[in-house]
């Protein structure tokens, strides 16, 4: 039996990030990753605070090599209402860019990069059971070729992203309290992208209140666009991919212009119902990480910013428990993880009432208090100095009340 201080689930951004902390601390990783990569995720847009994370794990300088488009901001828009985010112009301390990125190369970047410092990687291989004795825990994982073998572990950290193999096996998982959304996007090549920064800027346009558009330009010339809204929205639209996808592109003049007859990479595709929460981030012998742990919405770009979030801060504690120091797990884990996830709860809630749009788009912004919610948005939502951090769902809602009565 192959034996590992620890085992790590799922080599994506969690799991990059969480096996590269412990691997700094001495211990020794086994990360078993189901796929072959490259392969496809979706997730393109960061925020400046996966900065921090990169540059700490020691990813930072393989990624700036990779060329990958940069992000200064974010801009909004509702019909001819613009809302311009710079991440320059914000309130907390921190990275003011990021990227977007393709994520197969990207997380491959990630997972050479893990390999090179010495984590032990195998692809193609899937957790199957795992059965735990106290913290220790044997797992069972099968290759490609349906081998099975056995991997003895001190403790394991579940980064399987949508995979979620412990929530899952354990009966963890919980229903999230955000609504049932659909999607349906693809890559397209973008010939007619605009020039300067406004053609390689992340756009999310408001379709209608509870509908709403990504697009990502990468720096190959290709661009990430995705429609997301009720599923209601989706209904009644042609079934074939490909004329649906036509079919919405056509319904919005902000996408029909640029993309109508742009060449699609991929058959267009759509994922429902994605939004999901769990019982516990952490039990005896485990640690969750990631989208194991609770997806919001991709609406603010936030995944992969948890991801690294809880991998960094998952990675540090499993070392300590491992180093015989006790761990408050509720404490120093979960409360710490749920901050960043509520507060982001209610930028996401309120984006689909709508109350966020009015605030965005008001003629008569607070310059000081626009650079707070610029810090939201670079991911920076443990800033408790940051008043729309702090008291998130009071300032989101009083500002917007503000504003309402300010129109009346
Ligand atoms: P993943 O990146 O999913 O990695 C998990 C890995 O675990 C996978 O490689 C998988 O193969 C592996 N795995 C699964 N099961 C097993 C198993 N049994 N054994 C071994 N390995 C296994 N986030 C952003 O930050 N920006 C965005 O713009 C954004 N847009 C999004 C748009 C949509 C429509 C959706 C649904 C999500 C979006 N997200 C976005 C969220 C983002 O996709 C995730 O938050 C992010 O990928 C989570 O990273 P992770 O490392 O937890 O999981």
């Amino acid at each position: 039996m192959e034996t590992t201080d620890v085992l790590v689930i799922g080599a994506g951004p969690a799991g990059c990030i969480a096996a590269s902390m412990l691997k700094q601390q001495g211990y020794n990783i086994k990360m078993v990753e189901k796929e072959k990569f490259p392969r496809f995720v979706i997730g393109e847009s960061l925020l400046p605070r996966v900065m921090d994370h990169l540059e700490e794990a020691g990813y930072l300088e393989d990624i700036k090599a990779a060329g990958f488009q940069e992000k200064f901001g974010a801009k909004f828009l509702r019909g001819d209402e613009v809302c311009d985010f710079n991440f320059s112009d914000q309130f907390s301390n921190g990275w003011t860019w990021t990227w977007q990125v393709p994520r197969g190369k990207f997380d491959q970047i990630l997972s050479n990069g893990a390999k090179k410092m010495g984590i032990d990687l195998e692809f193609e291989t899937a957790v199957e059971h795992i059965e735990f004795n106290g913290t220790d825990s044997v797992t069972t994982v099968v290759d490609a070729d349906g081998n099975k073998k056995e991997i003895a572990a001190k403790f394991i950290v579940d980064a399987s992203g949508y995979g979620r193999v412990i929530p899952r096996m354990f009966n963890l998982d919980e229903p999230s309290n955000l609504g049932k959304r659909k999607t349906h996007f693809t890559h397209f090549r973008d010939l007619k992208r605009p020039g300067g920064i406004d053609g390689n800027r992340i756009t999310v346009v408001v379709h209608q209140t509870r509908v709403w558009i990504w697009i990502i330009p990468f720096s190959d010339g290709i661009t990430s666009v995705g429609f997301v809204g009720d599923p209601e929205f989706f209904a009644d639209m042609p079934e074939d991919p490909i004329e649906r996808m036509k079919h919405i592109i056509a319904s919005d003049p902000n996408t029909a212009e640029r993309f109508a007859d742009a060449e699609m990479m991929f058959e267009p595709r759509t994922i429902e119902g994605y939004s999901i929460s769990t019982k516990q981030l952490y039990g005896e012998g485990y640690v969750l990480v990631g989208n194991a742990t609770e997806f919001l919405d991709p609406v603010f770009s936030s995944g992969v910013t948890f991801a690294m979030e809880s991998g960094n801060k998952a990675g540090k504690l499993v070392g300590k428990f491992l180093a015989g120091e006790s761990v408050d797990w509720e404490t120093e884990y979960t409360a710490y993880m749920m901050q960043g996830i509520n507060t982001f709860r209610t930028y996401v809630s309120t984006w689909y009432t709508g109350e966020l749009h009015e605030i965005f788009f008001s003629a008569n912004q607070d310059a000081e208090i626009k650079k707070q919610i610029c810090s939201v948005l670079a991911g920076y939502v443990w800033d408790l100095e940051n008043p729309f951090v702090k008291k998130h769902e009071q300032a989101v809602k009083s500002l917007y009340k503000v504003i309402e009565l300010n129109k009346a």
